[in-house]
């Protein structure tokens, strides 16, 4: 602790505080009591000093006349942290006019994102991970929530930040997001949505299925007016077809509402992702899982269907534009329909969609980003430590086939340069090319659980050293990056 006592004996004169080693913005008060970080060669402490600091788990010393704490980042000290201070606990922030998820895999890209949402009114969700991406890193979800906690407690971020047990898909793990305070789901419905409907002719079609007269009295004969000039009409065979895809979906969605959150009494945005499907999700098919939901009760914040073209992680939209402009129209006419916002999911870097998306969701969406904070990490890396990022990237290259099975990319090994034939700032410009962001961007967990004989770390604790050394890279890069996506996405909506 360097002076701590000249900082705590100027109290409350505290806007030196940076020169003790206090991280200045997060100076904060509870009653009597000083709550701040401070940064130590190892990790970042906080330190609580007065009259009630014993609540936090520590060191305990005295200091000024005060008697303080010096605690680790603890989950328990962690959750004495969001009960003395609101601000740095979740909030559902998806109700709210835009949001925008951005994924922490490594827990250290928040003060980077904090930057960037500083100059935006979209709402942050800093804390946000699938049950994959929690094995692939070796990370729980109370080390996800804490992560973001103390980024937003240290920065002096205020404003409000969501956070999103990402990709759920059972109901254990809907409990327990929600039992720590997660103030978002989303719901995947792939497991109960049908791919091979689409291939049965109209006889299997008819077959599989016998309308009852509810179902058709409610979809047949009848045209949908949902804005924006959008008119949607059903075939007898299209609601049979889509009440074969979707009826289970709905049905599963419908039993975590009233079970997991008590049919909406659970203060969390609930919102159903149908975009992990082998096909598009058809306008008529959107709509049909919205009404179904909405006429049995089910109140979501947001829906994420399957849009055309390809959402490739990690580079920019492939396909037809001017489709996807026509098809994002409806979509987000059927959400507004419906009173929810469309959620994009695989939104890291699709640059092109940007525009379009702010200007058909009229500024009302919520926009899903992960693995591009990821790869900005390893751009730092590589910027800052080139042989270990070589190493990282050969090792990354043995492992690509294994990595490939869990994505859909359309990567091309060959086209990406040895890295020994590259200058250290060539190195950096790799993160340019698609093949190579893929290639890094879907082997994360291998690169990051990679061990030697002895059982140690191959890259994990050296990379992790880098992004605490050089943490000002790290965030200058998202806040350009994660930047570029939100100045477009506004650029569409006319701000
Ligand atoms: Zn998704």
């Amino acid at each position: 602790m360097k002076d701590l006592k000249g900082f705590l004996e100027g109290l409350p004169d505290v806007k030196d505080a940076a020169q003790y080693g206090v991280y200045e913005k997060s100076v904060n008060q509870n009653g009597s009591m000083w709550v701040f970080m401070i940064r130590e060669a190892d990790d970042d402490y906080i330190v609580a000093a007065g009259e009630g600091s014993e609540a936090f788990q520590g060191e305990a010393f005295e200091c000024a006349g005060m008697k303080c704490v010096k605690a680790p980042k603890t989950f328990e000290n962690g959750c004495v942290l969001r009960k003395l201070f609101p601000f740095t606990a979740p909030v559902p922030v998806l109700r709210k006019t835009r949001s925008v998820g951005v994924g922490d895999r490594l827990g250290i890209a928040a003060p980077g994102h904090i930057r960037v949402f500083n100059k935006y009114d979209a709402y942050p969700v800093f804390a946000q991970q699938s049950i994959r991406e929690l094995n692939l890193t070796n990370r729980t979800y109370e080390d996800v929530l804490d992560s973001a906690s103390f980024y937003v407690f240290r920065d002096g971020y205020k404003d409000g930040f969501g956070a999103d047990g990402d990709h759920l898909k059972k109901p254990e793990d809907v409990e327990y997001a929600l039992s720590l305070g997660f103030t978002m789901i989303t719901l995947d419905c792939s497991d109960h949505i049908r791919n091979d409907v689409d291939a049965m002719s109209k006889e299997e079609v008819d077959a599989a299925l016998t309308l009852s007269e509810e179902e058709k009295s409610r979809y047949l004969g009848k045209k949908f007016e949902i804005g924006n000039g959008v008119v949607l009409e059903f075939t007898e065979e299209e609601l049979k077809r889509n009440i074969l895809i979707y009826k289970e979906a709905v049905d599963f969605a419908v039993h975590i509402y009233r079970t997991c959150f008590k049919n909406g009494e659970v203060n969390a945005d609930f919102e159903i992702s149908i975009d992990e499907t082998e096909t598009p999700t058809k306008p008529s098919q959107h709509f049909y899982v919205a009404s179904e939901l909405t006429r049995q009760g089910v109140k979501i914040a947001t829906m994420a269907p399957r849009f055309c073209g390809e959402f490739q992680k990690g580079i920019d939209y492939i396909g037809d534009l001017a489709q996807f402009e026509q098809e994002l129209k409806v979509h987000a006419a059927i959400a507004e329909h419906f009173g929810y916002k469309l959620s994009i999911h695989s939104g890291s870097d699709k640059f092109s969609t940007f525009k379009l998306i702010g200007k058909y969701t009229k500024g009302r969406f919520h926009l899903k980003t992960a693995g591009t904070n990821w790869l900005e990490a390893m751009r730092a890396a590589a910027a800052t430590d080139p042989a270990l990022y070589r190493a990282v990237h050969k090792y990354a290259l043995t492992m690509f086939e294994e990595a490939k099975k869990f994505y859909h990319v359309t990567t091309d090994l060959s086209k990406i340069p040895d890295v020994d034939t590259l200058s250290d700032a060539e190195l950096v410009d790799l993160f340019k090319q698609n093949d190579a962001r893929q290639l890094i961007h879907i082997t994360y967990g291998f690169i990051l659980n990679a061990k030697d004989e002895q059982g140690n770390f191959l890259f994990r604790d050296r990379l992790y050293q880098i992004w605490r050394d050089e943490e000002d890279v790290y965030a200058s890069m998202l806040e350009a990056h994660i930047g570029k996506h939100l100045a477009l996405l506004y650029e569409g909506f006319g701000q």
